[in-house]
Formats: structure tokens, C-alpha cells, sequence
């Protein structure tokens, strides 16, 4: 029986892709091999890479002047490499609105000047700060912000205004959830699990002038040059099975509407959760209402007997991974693009249960 899974990541992905590439897994397309066994330079592999990269470029309207990498090492990678490319003045800004934001401001701070701008730890995380363009270093390489804070539920729903220094941005948990400008930002990196494919890899959008000014110690690995190019994220092996199930939910997504159409559906179903916390006297969420996550829903009840007995009941309901994490207590609902309103829709029905059991 399939659940509804909801994880943080890795987390669901569309049926429909998992039928997919179950159809394909001992025969790709006539090669007699699965994708997991094939050569990354192979002309059955090839075709496959070139189309994930093209449904990026057309699904989030990436601009000409970018560049659009896929990497391994997670979005944790990304914390040492982006410092390791684009740290040309020595000095970058970092807001830390959540746990990942800190720890990419702490792995920073090993390569150069770099200056704590905000931080929301102190509240738990419990909002975005809000800068001006004043806040920033005159002379800082680059702003870094995480866009959607997957642990405590908040996301940045307008970007800090940086002038004409560039903004980095973690979108792990939020990529392709809706709309996104790209050409506001100098690069975008994320983990594959959440919205994207399964774990392993790792999108990066870079623009075009900011590739080739690395570190000298930047390993070869890291470096955005290596990969952008001709190289085409080509250079070593690539996790091909990964970018292949990208490939595919890219497909699904451009089937069902594209991002706007996803974005929709997703306002649908963060709006149903919300509302039905908010009209709640037993359930509560932390966060500021307008800092809040589309992506990630943390609640919880009155104590945390109520909490655990919760999510017991959850899981024999097929409802699974409601625990929050260790750092917020409670529960988390992680619906992320994959999730269906149906998914959402039965949540709600049984938190509703639960409280007239409980209250
Ligand atoms: C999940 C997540 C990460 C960590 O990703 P890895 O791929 O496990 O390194 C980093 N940042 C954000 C915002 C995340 O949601």
C-alpha cells in the first residue's frame, strides 16, 4: 500500500514517475540495459541528460546568461563551494533564518570575511528578519539567504534587496514549488530530494560571469567551471539514475501545467493546512503568518504525550514521517510538489479526529 509520505527528504515523487522507470529498469529503451548500468556517455544516456537540463532551462525560463550544473554532494556541498568560487573580495553576507543557513554561514567563515548581516535564532527561527540594502557590505562578493526554511517552516517570500551584489540562495525545499525570477539572483542551488529527483544530486543556476574567478584551493570537484560548458555537468560520472528520474518528473511537471500550475495547486494545499491550524484551538504553528512555509507546515498540539500519540495514529492511517525535527519538537507536514490535495485533505480530516478525541 502506497503512504502518504511527509518527509522532509527524500520524500514522494509522482506515481506516475515511479511506473515509469519501474517500466524501463531492465530494458531502457531497447539497450538491454537498466539506466543504473548504462555509460554516461553512452547515446542512450546522452539524450537523457540533455533533456533534464532543457526541461530546467524551459520549466523555470532560466535567462541565456545562466548556467544550469548538475553536482553531487548535496546542497551541504554547496555551503564550502559557493564561498570556494565566488568569494573574490574575501567578504560575503549571510542572513540565518534556520538551521541549514547557519550551517552554510558557519562552513563560509573558513574561506574568508564573512559577516553575520541578521539572524532570527534567538526566536527559534520563528520569521525572516528583514534588511535593507544598507545592511549589506559595499564590497561583499555575494548576499547567501536560504530561501525555505525546511526545519522550522519560514521562506523568504521577498528577496532581500542587494543592490548590484549578487544574492546566493539555498532552494532545497522549495525549487520548482512556484515561480521563481531567476534573473534576480546569481546563483540558486539545491539538493534533488525534496522537489526534484532522488537523493544524490544536486541542481546549481549560476550565472555565466560568475563561473572561472575560484579559489586556488578549490578542489577541481567544486569548481563551477569544471562542470559548465562544454563540459555540460559531464565531466566525471554524473549520478545518471537520478538525473533519468529528474528527467521524468521534469516531464510530469511540464504535463500537468508546468511551475504556475504547481504553484497553484500548492497555494491550494498550504492554504487548506493553515487555515485549518489557524481556525483550530488545539493546533498551532510558530512561524509569523506572513514568513510562512508553502512547502513545510510545522504544528503541534497542546504537550507532547498529545504529539507522540498523534503520530502513532497518523502512521495507521497511512498518514507517515509527521515527527518534527529534533531542533523544533512537534510535528512537521512537508508537502512538497509531489504531494497530492488528496494527501493534505485526509491529514486535515484526521488532525480534526484527533482534537475532538483530545480537546
Ligand atoms: C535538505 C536541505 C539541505 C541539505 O541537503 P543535502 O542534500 O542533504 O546536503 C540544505 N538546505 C536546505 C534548505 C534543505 O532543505
Amino acid at each position: 500500500m502506497r503512504v502518504y509520505n511527509f518527509s522532509a527528504g527524500p520524500t514522494m515523487l509522482p506515481l506516475e514517475v515511479l511506473q515509469e522507470a519501474g517500466t524501463n529498469i531492465e530494458d531502457y529503451n531497447g539497450s538491454g540495459m537498466s539506466v543504473m548500468e548504462m555509460s554516461h556517455r553512452s547515446k542512450w544516456y546522452e539524450p537523457i541528460h540533455n533533456e533534464c537540463i532543457a526541461l530546467v532551462r524551459e520549466l523555470m525560463e532560466v535567462p541565456d546568461n545562466y548556467e544550469v550544473l548538475l553536482v553531487q554532494g548535496g546542497a551541504s556541498q554547496q555551503f564550502a563551494a559557493v564561498p570556494l568560487n565566488l568569494l573574490t573580495t574575501g567578504k560575503a553576507d549571510y542572513i540565518v533564518t534556520g538551521n541549514f543557513a547557519k550551517k552554510a554561514y558557519e562552513e563560509a567563515t573558513k574561506y574568508g570575511d564573512i559577516k553575520l548581516v541578521a539572524t532570527s535564532e534567538p526566536e527559534k527561527y520563528t520569521y525572516i528578519p528583514k534588511t535593507t540594502r544598507a545592511d549589506f557590505r559595499e564590497d561583499a562578493s555575494y548576499v547567501h539567504i536560504t530561501e525555505n526554511n525546511t526545519i522550522f517552516g519560514s521562506k523568504y517570500h521577498t528577496l532581500p534587496d542587494t543592490g548590484n551584489i549578487p544574492l546566493v540562495a539555498d532552494l532545497s525545499s522549495c525549487i520548482m514549488s512556484e515561480y521563481t525570477d531567476v534573473s534576480k539572483y546569481g546563483l540558486i542551488y539545491a539538493g534533488a530530494q525534496k522537489n526534484l529527483a532522488p537523493a544524490g544530486l544536486t541542481m546549481v543556476i549560476v550565472r555565466k560571469d560568475l563561473i572561472g574567478h575560484e579559489m586556488d584551493i578549490c578542489p577541481t570537484m567544486l569548481k563551477y567551471s569544471t562542470q559548465a560548458g562544454k563540459n555540460n555537468s559531464l565531466y566525471n560520472t554524473p549520478p545518471c539514475w537520478c538525473i533519468y528520474v529528474m528527467m521524468l518528473n521534469l516531464r510530469y511537471l511540464k504535463k500537468i501545467g508546468g511551475v504556475k500550475e504547481m504553484e497553484k495547486i500548492n497555494k491550494e494545499k498550504a492554504a487548506m493546512l493553515y487555515d485549518f491550524i489557524d481556525n483550530s484551538s488545539f493546533w498551532t504553528n510558530p512561524v509569523a503568518v506572513e514568513d510562512r512555509s508553502m512547502m513545510n507546515v510545522p504544528f503541534r498540539s497542546p504537550n507532547e504525550e498529545l504529539d507522540a500519540l498523534f503520530i502513532k495514529g497518523a502512521e495507521a492511517e497511512g498518514l507517515v514521517t509527521l515527527k518534527g525535527h529534533r531542533l523544533a519538537g512537534g510535528m512537521r507536514a512537508s508537502i512538497y510538489n509531489a504531494m497530492p490535495v488528496e494527501g493534505v485533505k485526509k491529514l486535515i480530516s484526521y488532525m480534526a479526529q484527533f482534537e475532538k478525541e483530545h480537546k
